[in-house]
């Protein structure tokens, strides 16, 4: 009954491939031809999230503890700009699944008390309509069994947007743009924090020191993909 139940839904809501949005695939799986050419993050090394070959923590004067499981490039690309900017937010399931899988892969031995993401302003919720990054925090809640509070962090004032600015203005951006919305939630919790992409890492890196300032005992993060490109 619940075959031809989930026939007769495939009928009129056919399931897509999450990445390259050909019909035919299961939901949660990708086509044989994304399994082959999608680009996964394989030996990352944690300051950066990068693969080790590629790491980018020279660069930088904060390590992020940061897991994520695709690099940020082809079909992956277009996919999260459909699920940021296209309302196809149901694609948080199978990146949210994707993300527990790498978390529980690198943090298997950490517990963490609390997941969280990194907050909009009302400016931005009001026009998108929703938080990506709250999205697949939840999912990530449900697939390893760990409580999602939204309410850590929240944003100060408004900034613009990240990516268009370059170097030391995306870091000027973001100076003390977050604070603790609650620290009696914060203190003494192995937290674990979500956006959707890593690029410079700016913001998580702010995010991450504004919860360990306010008293948390460890943060580690996670994202749908890091750009492995070199950012100016
Ligand atoms: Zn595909
Ligand atoms: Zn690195």
């Amino acid at each position: 009954m619940r075959r031809v139940f989930s026939q007769i839904l495939n009928l009129f809501f056919p399931a897509r491939c999450p990445v390259c949005n050909e019909i035919g695939q299961r939901h949660l799986h990708l086509c044989e031809q994304c399994e082959k050419s999608v680009e996964r993050v394989t030996d990352r090394c944690l300051g950066c999230g990068l693969p080790r070959t590629g790491c980018r923590c020279s660069h930088n004067n904060f390590s992020l503890c940061l897991a994520s499981p695709f690099l940020y490039k082809d079909n992956v690309r277009n996919a999260i700009h459909r699920f940021k900017f296209g309302g196809e937010t149901d694609l948080s399931t199978y990146f949210g699944k994707e993300m527990a899988e790498c978390v529980a892969f690198e943090f298997g031995d950490v517990k963490f008390d609390v997941i969280t993401c990194v907050p909009q302003t009302k400016r931005k919720r009001r026009k998108r309509g929703y938080n990506q990054s709250a999205l697949l925090a939840k999912q990530i809640s449900r697939e390893l069994s760990v409580p999602f509070n939204e309410l850590l962090l929240f944003k100060t004032r408004e900034t613009a947007d990240q990516h268009d600015l370059r170097g030391k203005d995306r870091l000027k951006n973001l100076k003390n743009a977050f604070a603790a919305e609650n620290e009696d939630a914060v203190n003494g919790k192995t937290i674990l924090l979500c956006d959707d992409i890593k690029t410079t890492g700016a913001t998580l890196n702010e995010c991450r020191k504004t919860l360990l300032k306010a008293g948390a005992k460890a943060v580690c993060c996670t994202t749908v993909a890091v750009t492995p490109e070199k950012i100016t």
